[in-house]
Order: structure tokens, then sequence, then C-alpha cells
């Protein structure tokens, strides 16, 4: 038997996109998936759609997988992550040898990654925590793959993850060494949170613009904006969503307004409050998923409250430029996220390396991340840069607009509420934090700093005296 180059195990969804896509770029592969009651035939229907020019060998039995593979063993798991990754990394375990490879390409917590890499190191076995996005046509074209672990183990699997990667514009792959352990699923769950943000907006302004268009003119004018800076992926499918019919009707009106989510919008949120990043964009798309949610206590409640609409004319230029100003501080806040999370687990992080990796095979692709590789060289945020600071300056007249509408036509725009008093808040010059001080103070002895005195010198009032 002719040994294999590569091992997948699990051929779910992911699994079988990314072992064609292995297999097409000419490495030999094993593939794995254990026999579940009801799922016997998935590795046979993963051979079934092999080409004659592809070398795959399928196995349902752990040890032959193993057994079919060169040294050091390059297997990547397709699972679905927790508990279940742990039985199979667990059952792999004995089969292993020093300096085999196991790389997880499932939404795992970076934080469960980093345990994993500590612990299989003691064991000499090498883990490798892989941020996989693109779904499954990304998997199958070429996906965006953040890597995490161990920088030599990386270096012997980085033939296949680079072939098999989508490429940037100038053809380098859209596959990058992130960093040390939970750095890859660190950087893929922000991939994420930036992602929730990018959707909520395109939500939002849809909500507001279909009380004047109709879902065709809504798509026309966002067509014209895809055609300037403003274009993208999630722009793009908004544009066919809203046009799409099935009969006499667009789907999008007849689908529920219950949002799903898989909780990787909620990790980037909760690990922004550990951090100590300022991550209120992320955060208002996650409770906006988490509202809509409770359809049935709307429409309930919906009939206590009685209000009018005020159809106000309005610039859809507004529209545009508040779009752009929110864009603008939803990557700001997640690349500042990385740069915390970078700091705090000493990863060194390359934000624009990341933009890079993300203008292709990912969700979030699109020409701000284009331009974001330049605007991110050597550390710099975006706020450092004077085009995108004067368009914040600029765009605070339209984003103000936009918000009206939505006061008055009774719109949640929080997530562009969000962005707003971000900005509002980083560019004011005094905040009211000086209560909330003499309150901490008052009834906590928390002390305080003055104005005018050395910030390390700290003072205490008897408040009641
Ligand atoms: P699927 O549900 O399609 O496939 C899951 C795979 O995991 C199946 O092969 C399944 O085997 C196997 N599996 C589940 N439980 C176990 C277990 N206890 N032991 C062994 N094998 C098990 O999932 P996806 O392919 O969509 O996702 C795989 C991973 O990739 C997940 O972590 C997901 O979050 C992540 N991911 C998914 C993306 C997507 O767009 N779908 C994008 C990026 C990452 P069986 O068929 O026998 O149940």
């Amino acid at each position: 038997m002719e040994l294999s180059a590569f091992g997948v195990i699990g051929l779910g969804v992911m699994g079988s996109s990314l072992s064609l896509n292995i297999a097409d770029k000419g490495f030999s592969l094993s593939v794995y998936n254990r026999i579940a009651p009801g799922e016997e035939h998935m590795v046979s229907d993963l051979l079934d759609r092999r080409t004659d020019a592809m070398s795959i060998q399928g196995f349902s039995d752990l040890e032959d997988f193993i057994a079919s593979l060169q040294r050091p063993r390059k297997i990547l798991i397709m699972i679905k992550a927790g508990k279940a990754l742990d039985h199979v990394i667990d059952a792999l375990l004995p089969l292993l040898l020093q300096g085999d490879i196991i790389i997880d390409g499932g939404n795992s917590h970076f934080s469960d990654t980093k345990q994993r890499c500590e612990n299989l190191r003691k064991k000499n076995v090498h883990f490798i925590g892989c941020g996989v996005s693109g779904g499954e046509e990304g998997a199958l074209k070429g996906p965006s793959l953040m890597v995490g672990g161990n920088h030599q183990a990386y270096q012997s699997i980085s033939e296949v993850f680079e072939a098999i990667a989508g490429k940037d514009k100038n053809g380098l792959p859209c596959c990058t060494y992130v960093g040390q352990d939970g750095s890859g699923h660190f950087v893929k769950m922000v991939h994420n949170g930036i992602e929730y943000a990018e959707m909520q907006l395109l939500a939002e302004l849809y909500a507001l613009l279909r009380d004047y268009y109709s879902n065709v003119e809504i798509a026309e004018l966002f067509k014209t904006w895809n055609q300037s800076d403003l274009g993208g992926y999630l722009l793009e499918i908004t544009i066919d969503i809203l046009t799409k019919k099935e009969g006499d009707d667009y789907i999008l009106d007849t689908i529920l307004d219950k949002a799903g989510n898989k909780g990787t919008g909620s990790w980037s949120s909760k690990v922004a409050l550990d951090l100590g990043s300022v991550n209120t964009m992320m955060a208002s798309s996650v409770f906006a998923r988490y509202v809509s949610s409770f359809k049935s206590m709307r429409v309930a409640l919906s009939k206590s409250a009685n209000r009018l609409k005020i159809k106000n004319e309005f610039q859809i230029e507004a529209l545009e430029k508040a779009y752009r100003f929110a864009r603008i501080i939803n990557h700001y806040q997640g690349f500042a996220l990385i740069t915390n999370g970078s700091q705090e687990n000493s990863w060194s992080v390359d934000c624009s390396e990341v933009a890079r990796i993300w203008t292709n095979g990912c969700i979030i692709r699109s020409d701000f991340m284009e331009a974001s590789i330049e605007y991110l060289k050597d550390g710099k945020t975006y706020f450092e840069v004077d085009d995108l600071r004067n368009q914040l300056r600029d765009g605070e007249a339209d984003i103000k607009s936009l918000l009206t509408l939505g006061l008055e036509n009774n719109v949640s725009v929080n997530t562009f509420y969000s962005a707003y008093d971000y900005w509002l808040s980083m560019t004011s010059e005094n905040l009211s934090a000086n209560l909330i001080q003499a309150q901490r103070d008052y009834f906590g002895a928390h002390t305080y700093q003055k104005n005018g005195y050395p910030e390390d010198q700290y003072f205490h009032t008897n408040w009641t005296e």
C-alpha cells in the first residue's frame, strides 16, 4: 500500500470539501469517518466524488487510517468542536509517534486550543489550531486559513495548506502562520465577530430602506455601492438575496425574522470584556440576534406599542457615508481586539498580514479589507490614517442622519449607534467618568485621580462629613 501524504478525519460538510481540495492539488490523501448509525455512507460518498486524477484512500478503522499515512503523520480533524474533538484526540494518541502533527480545523475556542497544545506538547505530538473560513464553497475552492501552533510543525504542513488556500490579488495564498498555540483560532473568532457586525449593519440598512423602497430598488442601490470602495462579499450576496424569487414571492419576504447563531460572535464579545477591549459593534450585533429570537414575545408586546412612523425625506448619500463610517469603526474594533489578544498572549500577530489573508476565501473579504493591508502596515491602526480619520470626521453628520431616520421610523439601528457612540466617546476630551469615580469613592473608598496632578497620585474624600 502506498502511504498517503496527508490525512483528514471527519467527512462532514467541511471535511469532505477540504479533502477534495487537498486531493485536487495532487497530494495523496487518506480519509476517515467514524461509523455512526445512519452515517455509514460518509467514506464511500467521498470516494464517489473523487476524480481519476485524485489519490484518496478511505477508512472507517482508525488504526488502518493511521497506518496508511507517511511519517510524520499530518492529520487534519474537521469535526464538531469541544468534547467530540477531545474524544478523537484521545483515540488517536496511542496510535501516534513522536513528531506527528494533529491539526484542528474546527471552530474551537482559542483557550481550548492553548490547552491542547500544552497537553500534546508533553506527549511529543504537535497540535495546530487552524481557523478555517469560507464555508463549504471556500473549503472546496480556496479557504482562508489562520494557523496557530508550533512554527516548525506549520512548516511541515505549509505546502499543503498554501496549495489549498484561496489566493490574494498577487497570487499569494490566503494562509498564514498567525502565531503560537491558540492564535489561529483567536483570529478566526474575531473574524466571525467582525462578520456579525458587518451582517447586522446591512440588516439595519435594509430595515430602514424597506419603508421607502422595494427589494429590487434596494438591490439596485447596493449594486452601486458594491462598485465603489464599499464593495465586498457580504454586500454582494445581499444583492442576490434581495432579488431571489420563489414563484411570485421574494424568498427574503417569507423568511421568519429570528436569527440563529453558533456562538463565535458571543465568544468574541466575552473575550473583549475580559481583555478590556471595546468591541461594542460585535456585541450589539450578537444582542440584536438574541432579541430577534424572542419572536412570540415581540409579537405580543408590539400590540402595546403605539408608534407612528414619520416618513421624512432623507439623503440616500447620507446612508452610504454612514455605512462607510460604521465599517471603519467595526474593522478598527475588530483589529484592536486581535492586537489586545496578541499582547495578552505574547503572540505578535501581524494585523496587516491577517487583513491580507482575509482578502479572499473568507466571508468578510472586501475592498476595504484589501486597502487595510496597507492601512495596517507596521503596526499602524486605522485612526493613524489621515484619510480614514477625515472620513470619520466628515461622516459624523451622515451617521447622525441615519440614526435620526431610525428614531423617526422606529427602526432599531443599534449597531450603527454603537459605531457613532464609540467615535463620539473616543474623540471627546471630557467624559463623565469623573462622576463615576466620585460615586465609587463615595460608597467604596476606591479613590480617584485629580485634574492637574500626577496620574500616580490618588485622593479620597469623606463624602458624608
Ligand atoms: P458537519 O456536521 O457537517 O460534520 C461533522 C463531522 O464530525 C462529521 O464527519 C461527523 O461524523 C463528525 N463527528 C461528529 N461528532 C463526532 C464524534 N464524537 N466523533 C467522531 N466524529 C464526529 O460539520 P462541518 O463540516 O460543517 O464542521 C466541522 C467543523 O468545522 C466544526 O467545528 C465547524 O464549526 C467548523 N467549521 C464549519 C464551517 C462551515 O461553514 N460549516 C466553516 C468553518 C469551520 P458523523 O457523520 O459520523 O456524525
